[in-house]
């Protein structure tokens, strides 16, 4: 669910596949811990800052494209 929601083209170096990766979708927790800080952030103020940050990392930071045959992490783009 982060910020690349559209799948690259790979070409796996373990198994040989080639096509569309699939993404790791690891990224979920990490919004909803976002969203219980930004909750809390309306009852102490400085969790405003924290929950900015987050935000913007969780906005920015690449989504994991894998190989969706081994799920091998460090497929070669195309
Ligand atoms: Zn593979």
């Amino acid at each position: 669910m982060a910020f690349a929601l559209w799948r690259k083209q790979i070409k796996c170096p373990n198994c040989q596949y080639e096509g569309k990766a699939q993404i790791k979708g690891s990224g979920c927790g990490l919004w909803l811990v976002f969203l219980v800080l930004f909750s809390i952030s309306f009852l102490f103020w400085p969790l405003f800052i924290v929950a900015g940050i987050m935000f913007l990392w969780l906005l920015l930071k690449p989504a994991d494209q894998i190989c969706p045959k081994c799920k091998y992490v460090n497929p070669i783009p195309k």
